[in-house]
C-alpha cells in the first residue's frame, strides 16, 4: 500500500484515525500494522494489502 493511503484510511469499525507501524517498507509499505487509537483495534498489512475486515 502507498503511504498516502494513510490520509484516507479510517477504522472500518469506528471511523477513527489509524496509526501505522511499518515493519517492512520497499517502494510501498509491504508489512506492518494499523492501529485504531479510538477502539484499539489492530489491522495487519500483509504483502502490501491492508486487511480491514472487522
Ligand atoms: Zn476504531
Amino acid at each position: 500500500m502507498k503511504r498516502e493511503l494513510m490520509d484516507i484510511l479510517r477504522c472500518p469499525k469506528c471511523k477513527g484515525v489509524l496509526e501505522l507501524e511499518v515493519s517492512l517498507e520497499e517502494e510501498e509499505i509491504e508489512e506492518g500494522t494499523l492501529f485504531c487509537d479510538s477502539c484499539k483495534r489492530k489491522y495487519p498489512v500483509e504483502k502490501g494489502i491492508p486487511d480491514m475486515l472487522v
